[in-house]
């Protein structure tokens, strides 16, 4: 019997909120991370007074009251609404694919007349059942915006051609056919008042925390540290990748700090949907917390290959990896006491309103 009851390894948004749930059960959790502050994606760096996304841009959104309410009694949530644009070689349209997209695109002003020219684009690339994210793209919006908005920018962010993904990926965002650019359908919006801090270290308030600990290269110094562990870091690792990899895409950031410049790109998100500009997309911080402070700080978000030693950002949900990962969930339930969560352990692009509902279902399972 170890000193605690959880070895939570990874204090990102799922091993946090497990911590934070068991920790009110009564449980002794010890947290550990690889990394030398806790929080996983959703840290920010304070730099110049404003909070930087420091691992992308995280715009919390949920449809699930409970879920909200749930992240609420952390914190404030102010009122962003995500209002990205797309640059596609200097022409600016908004995002998600709504009625000021067709206007500009195609120079028209009545949802029917839209829906017109999709179908017709449609009809003229001979789609009937999607089978790809190609396929499903212009079936949704049709040619042109699959030409200007999505096939640059979605090749860039998987390294793979549309007609190479799956399809669920473009069914996140929204088409509407009213003037409406928030890129969510959902109900619930907003940036943590003070930034995404202040989140994790209320959950963790009350548990042991390691950082800087790897813990698959001292798994023997941890193995009784506790009766069971939840591991949240990529599943295929853990099992020393004996069934092969599964494939991750990962990113790197370049940050710019312009001390002259108070408002560089006039909104938070500017993505660079053509296929030459290295970079998907460009953040500028401030503009999540409607920041006045002088000079502003942005990030050119470049997607690259994931290898062994990258960080994984995005699990590549298609139909071979959904297979391998099926091998490794089977290795994972005949492990004894070890648990596997979140967007690395369970291997889904999940948000963060969902990683949250997992974990606490998690928990309510071990209340039985
Ligand atoms: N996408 C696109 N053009 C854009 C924005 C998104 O084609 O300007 C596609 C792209 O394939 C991307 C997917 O839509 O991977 C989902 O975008 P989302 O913004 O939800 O991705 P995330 O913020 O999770 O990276």
């Amino acid at each position: 019997m170890g000193k605690y009851d959880f070895l939570i390894v990874g204090a990102g948004l799922f091993g946090s909120t497990f911590a934070f749930e068991m920790t009110k059960l009564g449980k002794k959790c010890l947290v550990i991370d690889k990394r030398n502050h806790v929080g996983g994606n959703i840290y920010c760096e304070n730099i110049n007074n404003i909070n930087v996304h420091k691992y992308g841009a995280h715009i919390f959104h949920t449809n699930n009251k409970k879920i909200w309410e749930y992240v609420n009694q952390f914190v404030e949530f102010n009122n962003f609404i995500n209002t990205p644009i797309a640059n596609f070689r200097g022409e600016i349209y908004n995002m998600p694919f709504n009625m000021n997209t067709f206007c500009k695109l195609w120079n028209i002003s009545k949802p029917e007349e839209a829906k017109r020219i999709i179908e017709k684009q449609k009809e003229e690339a001979g789609i009937e059942q999607p089978r790809n994210l190609e396929e499903q793209a212009i079936s949704l919006v049709g040619k042109d915006i699959y030409e200007k908005l999505i096939k640059g920018y979605t090749k860039k962010q998987w390294g793979k051609n549309c007609n190479e993904l799956p399809t669920f990926i473009i069914k996140r965002l929204p088409v509407r056919f009213t003037y409406n650019n928030n890129y969510f359908n959902d109900r619930y919006q907003g940036i943590p008042v003070g930034g995404y801090n202040i989140i994790i270290e209320k959950m963790l308030e009350k548990c042991d925390i390691r950082l800087n600990v790897d813990y698959l290269k001292e798994r023997e110094k941890y193995k009784d540290f506790a009766d069971m562990i939840l591991f949240t870091g990529m599943i295929d690792e853990y099992f020393d990748y004996k069934l092969g990899n599964l494939e991750y895409r990962s990113l790197q950031f370049k940050n710019e700090i312009f001390k002259d410049i108070d408002n560089y790109q006039g909104v938070a998100v500017v993505n660079y949907t053509d296929e030459n500009t290295p970079y998907t997309r460009v953040i500028e911080h401030k503009h999540f917390e409607f920041g006045k402070q002088k000079g502003t700080i942005i990030t050119e978000e470049y997607p690259i290959n994931w290898e062994r030693g990258k960080e994984a950002y995005y699990p590549i949900n298609d139909e071979k990896n959904s297979k391998l990962y099926h091998e490794y969930l089977d290795l994972a339930q005949n492990e004894k006491n070890v648990i596997f969560g979140g967007r690395l352990g369970n291997y889904k692009y999940y948000d963060m309103d969902k990683v949250i509902e997992e974990s606490l279902i998690l928990v309510r399972n071990f209340k039985g």
